[in-house]
């Protein structure tokens, strides 16, 4: 069974101007670097639907969506918090980003894929309830899970975050969801300032210095994200595929490597294998240095589709 791939040409056409890292130049290197691996030709592509105002009404408020949806070419480009500017062409961006997690949440959840992978942009995880922030619009993976409690009646639906960034949004929309196991790595102290205080035991948060490499990584992972997996036993897992802890990331002080992607997601691979009958959404979140991006998607991917070895 091949690797679900969704992504919609809309998402590239959010631009929030030159020099803003979040780019979409991003996507670009990541299917340049797919169809180098030869990856291209191994993986069935969709292309991304329109999220519904139902399905994003689950995890944001109705106000905020309509702020988002109704904004049009009349008002310009607005900036809605210091990193996130709304322009005329973010909503259709944001409503595929979000619907590629709902498709994909499909996809997997009626058995015609087992893996799937949103290469989307806007990311989602800083996006909360009524607010953009850092870079993000919609929370495109809390959608996907909502999906997955709502329409398909899963109890127990693991998302796990390893983006160099806390999943705050991902966080405060789940904070009351004990059907939701939020295992989040992240640096601290740094953007967006949280999370490091957090004591829930369906929120498992691991902050780490600057500096950390693979090893505190992969020794972090073990000792806190893995014996709360087990002990939730999820049906299904969303992955917040950030890619910006990648020592060649200037945005974080992390010192990640491929081989560090490759490994927690054989990790994530095997407690899907062992409740959650091997299915995974995962969804791109950051990563900023393009090569690094590119090279480090393509590792993941070959994991998720079981080339490793
Ligand atoms: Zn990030």
């Amino acid at each position: 069974m091949p690797l679900a791939y969704l992504h919609h040409p809309d998402c590239l056409r959010h631009e929030m101007g030159r020099g803003h890292p979040e780019r979409p130049d991003r996507i670009h290197a990541i299917e340049d670097q797919l169809a180098a691996s030869q990856l291209m030709d191994l993986i069935r592509y969709y292309e991304a639907p329109l999220a519904t105002r139902q399905q994003l009404a689950r995890v944001h408020d109705g106000q905020y969506i309509d702020q988002i949806i109704n904004h049009t070419d009349k008002e310009g480009s607005v900036y809605l918090d210091p990193d996130s500017l709304l322009t005329p062409q973010t909503p259709q961006a944001a409503l595929r980003a979000a619907g590629a997690l709902v498709y994909a949440t499909d996809l997997v959840l009626t058995h015609k894929h087992k893996v799937a992978f949103c290469n989307i942009r806007p990311p989602g995880h800083h996006a909360l309830r009524d607010q953009a922030m850092g870079f993000c619009f919609f929370n495109n993976v809390a959608v996907g899970a909502a999906h997955a409690l709502e329409n398909y009646g899963l109890n127990r639906v693991a998302i796990v975050d390893f983006d160099v960034h806390h999943g705050n949004g991902t966080e405060a929309i789940f904070t009351d969801e004990p059907r939701i196991l939020f295992c989040s790595t992240f640096q601290h102290p740094f953007y967006p300032h949280c999370g490091a205080d957090t004591v829930s035991d369906h929120i498992i948060n691991v902050p780490l210095p600057a500096g950390t490499g693979g090893e505190k990584f992969r020794d972090a992972v073990i000792l806190y994200w893995l014996p709360a997996l087990h002990k939730f036993a999820p049906q299904m897992i969303f992955i917040s595929a950030g890619f910006d802890a990648h020592e060649d990331d200037s945005i974080s002080l992390m010192r990640l490597h491929e081989k560090d992607y490759a490994w927690v997601t054989e990790e994530i691979l095997f407690i899907a294998d062992r409740y959650a009958q091997g299915r995974i959404v995962s969804t791109l979140e950051g990563g900023y240095d393009l090569s690094a991006l590119g090279r480090s998607v393509a590792t993941h991917l070959r994991v998720l589709m079981r080339m490793n070895g």
